[in-house]
């Protein structure tokens, strides 16, 4: 994959191409992509009715969970001693259930993602980290 930075993050010329917006065939509204964790794939569903259909592109799908895990993994477990990040109680850990995690948001250079936050357990025989 080609990852040559732009100035302009709305030409963008890595990741996967554009697929634009769908639309339901059943009442017109967006489809959202979501994603089945059973069988591994890519789907849009219709919020406003039950209409779903598989994404034609798969490999956007891959892409971003790759993404997401290179990301994670590059968490140290040391964040979790940092008095500087905030504390959150509100946001439980999904493997252990320790309400006492560090967050911090994502430095990434795709600008749709600014805004994700991560999060690390403070459990010290746990420190899963995840994203919402
Ligand atoms: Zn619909
Ligand atoms: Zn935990």
């Amino acid at each position: 994959m080609a990852n040559s930075p732009t100035s302009n993050p709305y030409l963008r010329s890595d990741g996967p191409p554009f697929v634009g917006i769908l639309f339901c065939p059943e009442c017109n509204n967006m489809l959202y992509p979501k994603e089945d964790k059973e069988t591994k794939t890519l789907f849009y569903a219709c919020r406003n009715c039950s209409h779903k259909q598989l994404a034609q592109n798969k490999c956007i799908y891959v892409n971003k969970i790759v993404q997401d895990v290179d990301e994670l993994m590059n968490i140290v477990p040391d964040v979790v001693t940092d008095p500087a990040l905030p504390r959150t109680d509100c946001h439980p850990c999904p493997h252990c259930g320790c309400r006492d995690a560090v967050f911090f948001q994502a430095e990434t250079r795709r600008a749709e993602e600014e805004m994700r936050l991560y999060y690390v357990c403070r459990n010290s025989k746990c420190h899963h980290r995840w994203t919402e």
